[in-house]
């Protein structure tokens, strides 16, 4: 092949020009640069939220090329037969993409890498999604970790390599070759009138992200250790829906945190920790990808947990289970596609917990509704809750949902900001959660709020003795 072959740059979920090891690759190259992306079963079989945010993340990407002079190549299908057949096309020498760490992703990926080089084209995968490789960081005895703390141990000291800035040209190829237009590919259908509601709460692509990430480091990580315990408080990164889709990447958020960090800004040890929660998540995810689908502590499997849609499952999904921080942080993810972690940890306990149902039906909801949703974290965050997962919190502790209010919401703002019922001023929120739910569910805000489906004690005991009964 000519070294003047174009090169053909795969995104994914890496919609972001700079720290973009695949993209600065392919500039360096020297040849023309066709940024390719595809719709196959990664994109068709995502949940509502996630496809519809997928699809305003491409957009943006495309404007962005477009501004730089480049372009965006849309196609559906199979991915390896779009690649060999823009090959084809366009006479590529090589192909680049951002590595990722699903099963899927990496039996795919592995396909094309092998089908690419057997035709005599470069095909080579980078990092950026993550900072640590999860098969480089090991135990002293060569495996790997189960449990966090020891793993931020580990990689703590590990010198994170420093952000690449954007390329600075993108040579663009005499010809492009067709592209399908992004609108037909219906992203949002599944969003119905749900998206116009989560639109404004979306903080879209690069430029935002790091805009964000800036004035969190300014502003908001010196009281990030309470901040984050506060879910009616702008206090955490939001930065989640960013990194999920790679509109910045963790090495730019890691950085930014160091220098915080040697600022003596306190808040900020506690946000690189939390990175790196994301990417123990990856980590357990490579070494024990079941995580995804099955209890991690096999113990678990002979749990007669519910699966059904019962009434109290539906007064869940919907939140109206009469739990007040249950029902807020549910609709708060209704409106916003995002959830306080708090919020995350409080309903998947009452989910599993009380109403002792299976994670896996939380999981897939989550899936469905949150514009941050990554399979790893998801996973992780559903099994650490239900007390089936790796270094998980015990099953004997369930939160009690009526006192961590008292704890986290004490004077009940982010309660009086999602739920409207039996309240004489409503909030625009809580009113828009009404707008965003499906007409079917015949829900309104003159409803009267529901008694709780499940009280905080009786929903305690119940599950304390259902283990019991397990012996557990
Ligand atoms: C049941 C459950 C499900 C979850 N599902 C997801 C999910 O689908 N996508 C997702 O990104 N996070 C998920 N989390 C983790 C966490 O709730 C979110 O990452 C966090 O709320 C995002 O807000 P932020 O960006 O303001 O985070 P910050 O507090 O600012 O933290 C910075 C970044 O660190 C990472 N991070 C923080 N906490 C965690 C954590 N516990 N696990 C893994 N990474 C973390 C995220 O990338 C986050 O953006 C889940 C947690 C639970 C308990």
């Amino acid at each position: 092949m000519s070294k003047l072959s174009p090169t053909l740059v795969w995104f994914r979920r890496d919609l972001r020009l700079s720290d973009h090891a695949a993209l600065t690759a392919a500039a360096a190259r020297g040849a023309p640069v066709i940024p390719v992306f595809i719709n196959d079963d990664s994109v068709s079989t995502l949940g509502a939220a996630p496809k519809w945010r997928l699809g305003l993340g491409v957009e943006h990407l495309k404007t962005q090329l477009e501004k730089h002079g480049s372009g965006l190549i849309l196609r559906t299908g199979n991915a390896l037969d779009v690649l060999q057949s823009l090959v084809r096309e366009t006479g590529a020498g090589a192909v680049y993409w951002s590595r990722l760490y699903d099963p899927q992703a990496i039996a795919r990926d592995t396909e094309v890498k092998g089908a690419l080089k057997a035709i005599d084209v470069e095909a080579k995968s980078f990092g950026g999604h993550l900072m640590f490789e999860p098969w480089t960081v090991e135990t002293k005895t060569g495996g790997f970790y189960k449990v966090y703390t020891p793993f931020w141990n580990r990689v703590k000291l590990t010198d994170v390599e420093a952000p690449l800035p954007a390329p600075a040209d993108l040579a663009a190829p005499p010809t492009w070759p067709s592209s399908e237009a992004l609108a037909d590919w219906e992203l949002g259908h599944a969003m119905r009138r749900g998206a116009d509601i989560v639109r404004p709460h979306v903080r879209l692509g690069e430029a935002a992200a790091q805009e964000r990430l800036g004035y969190f480091i300014d502003r908001l990580v010196a009281g990030y250790v309470e901040g984050r315990d506060q879910p009616w408080k702008d206090g955490t990164s939001n930065l989640s829906e960013n990194l999920a889709l790679g509109e910045i990447s963790p090495h730019q958020c890691w950085h930014a945190g160091m220098r915080a960090r040697h600022e003596g800004k306190s808040g900020a040890e506690v946000f690189l920790k939390e990175l790196v929660w994301r990417e123990f998540a990856y980590h357990l995810m490579h070494h024990t990808p079941r995580i995804l689908d099955q209890n991690w502590k096999e113990g678990w499997d002979a749990f007669p947990w519910n699966r059904d849609d019962t009434a109290e499952v539906i007064a869940w999904k919907q939140g109206r289970t009469g739990i007040q921080f249950v029902d807020a942080a549910m609709r708060e993810m209704y409106v916003t596609g995002r959830m306080h972690n708090r919020g995350r940890m409080i309903v998947a306990s009452y989910l599993t917990k009380h109403l002792l149902t299976d994670w896996k039906v939380g999981q897939k909801w989550f899936e469905d509704c949150l514009i941050d949703w990554d399979p790893a974290a998801n996973a992780m965050g559903w099994q650490w809750s239900a007390g089936s997962g790796p270094d998980a919190t015990p099953y004997f502790r369930v939160f009690n949902p009526v006192t961590q209010l008292d704890k986290f919401d004490k004077q009940r703002d982010y309660v009086s900001r999602w739920i409207a019922e039996g309240r004489g001023r409503q909030h625009d929120d809580a009113l828009s959660y009404f707008a965003a739910i499906p007409r079917a569910w015949d829900l309104s805000p003159s409803d009267a709020y529901p008694a709780p489906v499940v009280p905080a004690d009786e929903g305690r005991k119940r599950a304390l003795g259902a283990y019991e009964n397990r012996g557990f």
